[in-house]
């Protein structure tokens, strides 16, 4: 099923070249989809929760400034994140800093901006400690992994026993040297766990976060004082990517958490979270040109000019990160007429550049349009520079009363740029 307002956007689009021969591929983002998510994520959760963006999906400017103006703060975990989020206005106070390679640099100028930071591992507390000044306005916590398992795409499973990131609570020895850290730093006030993300059933992020919250119970009673107040939940919610409907939703989410840990909601910890697809993924889609069409030992292929640089998981991992595609005539009208299975590939130099393989499509002609739908989170905005292909142009896009409005969020990447980015400027230097 299509949704009608995609079409409309696709029809303008085409009609005022925002799609076409000159621009062959772009991103689009739902203004009003946006608006409803977040509204939905406040209303699960309810009053007193402090909801951060995580700026890696979706790292743009104006829609980190959406988010913004509607009440998110933001994650971020890198210097180029910080700045953005920064330039997009977020308050200083509702921006997490996480990251596991943070430098001593980047930590002190957290810390100087007043961001929260959590710290990733017991040597980055201990950096922490020479650089973190008394009067330090950062919140400071600390990652935990609970090391809870594996969902079903090992490279999001983020709590499983030698994951990368925080500290892992089960190792022998690590649960006593976590209260410790509590014990020696009065200012260390937070525990963080992000435990899964895309293919980790609710029930298993909610494991996670049950024996986070045991263990700041644990802590608190050790100290004999409160001394840890808020525990940053993480993202991470799963995104359904095989049809229209959203599930599951945040009340769901919200549901199945407190079932697994009764006393998260009773107000004696403020909560943060760090959601990013559940939030944009379902608010945005690609459209591309089909720039060709051909047959090879019996499969019909379309090749159109979104691939790998824009669709990166879903062709290195076709199998995990599946896309619903639709096909569009050259006038940007939704086509019909008999299925015809088609590869859906994209304009990259390497024999799996493929987004959809054998799929069952109207027959694509030259000149037709293709749409990768739920792509709002990790896709266009994050695109790859592989074969130099220029980053594509966003547009954010309203619906008021059936009347479509496009604005700018990036234009494409221009020829100048990509040799910019590609060294021009240091030419001779190695002859
Ligand atoms: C990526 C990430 C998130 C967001 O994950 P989603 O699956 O997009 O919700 C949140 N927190 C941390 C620490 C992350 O690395």
């Amino acid at each position: 099923m299509l949704n009608s307002r995609v079409a409309e956007v696709v029809r303008h689009a085409v009609d005022t070249g925002a799609l076409g021969a000159e621009q062959p591929v772009a991103g689009f983002v739902d203004v009003e989809g946006v608006r409803s998510s977040v509204a939905a994520l406040h209303a699960a959760f309810g009053p007193g929760v402090l909801h951060t963006f995580a700026a890696k999906a979706a790292s743009l400017v104006p829609v980190l400034r959406l988010l913004a103006t509607e009440g998110m703060g933001c994650e971020v975990a890198s210097p180029g994140e910080l700045r953005i989020a920064l330039d997009a206005g977020f308050d200083p106070a509702k921006i997490v800093f996480d990251s596991p390679a943070k430098t001593r640099q980047e930590l002190a100028q957290a810390l100087e901006l007043g961001i929260a930071v959590n710290a990733d591992n017991l040597a980055e507390l201990r950096r922490i400690d020479g650089l973190r000044r008394d009067d330090c306005a950062s919140v400071v916590g600390l990652r935990v992994n609970p090391q809870v398992g594996t969902g079903s795409i090992g490279a999001m499973s983020t709590a499983t026993a030698t994951s990368k990131f925080g500290v892992a609570l089960r190792d022998p020895g690590a649960r006593e040297a976590v209260v410790e850290a509590f014990v020696r730093r009065p200012w260390l006030t937070r525990l963080h766990a992000h435990v899964g993300s895309q293919g980790c059933p609710l029930e298993l992020i909610a494991a996670g976060i049950a024996e986070t919250y045991l263990l700041a119970e644990e802590i608190n009673a050790t100290l004999g004082r409160r001394q840890i107040t808020s525990l940053d939940i993480g993202g991470g919610l799963p995104v359904n990517f095989t049809d229209e409907r959203e599930t599951p939703t945040f009340a769901d989410y919200v549901r199945v958490l407190g079932e697994a840990v009764p006393g998260l909601f009773d107000g004696r910890y403020e909560l943060i979270t760090e959601f990013g697809r559940s939030l944009l993924a379902k608010n945005g889609f690609i459209g591309a040109l089909v720039e060709y069409t051909k047959d090879a030992g019996g499969r019909r292929i379309a090749i159109t000019h979104a691939g790998a640089q824009v669709a990166t998981r879903t062709v290195l991992m076709p199998g995990a990160w599946p896309l619903r595609v639709d096909a569009f005539d050259a006038k940007g009208r939704p086509k019909q007429g008999p299925l015809l299975a088609q590869d859906v590939a994209g304009p990259c130099c390497f024999a799996g550049d493929v987004v959809a393989h054998a799929r069952e499509l109207p027959e694509l002609e030259e000149g037709d349009f293709v749409v990768l739908h739920d792509t709002g989170a990790y896709y266009f905005s994050t695109p790859w520079a592989y074969n130099s292909l220029p980053y594509p142009a966003v547009h954010g896009f309203t619906t008021d009363g059936g009347q479509v409005r496009l604005a700018t969020v990036r234009q494409a990447q221009t020829l100048d740029e990509i040799a910019a980015m590609s060294g021009l400027a240091h030419a001779g230097a190695l002859v």
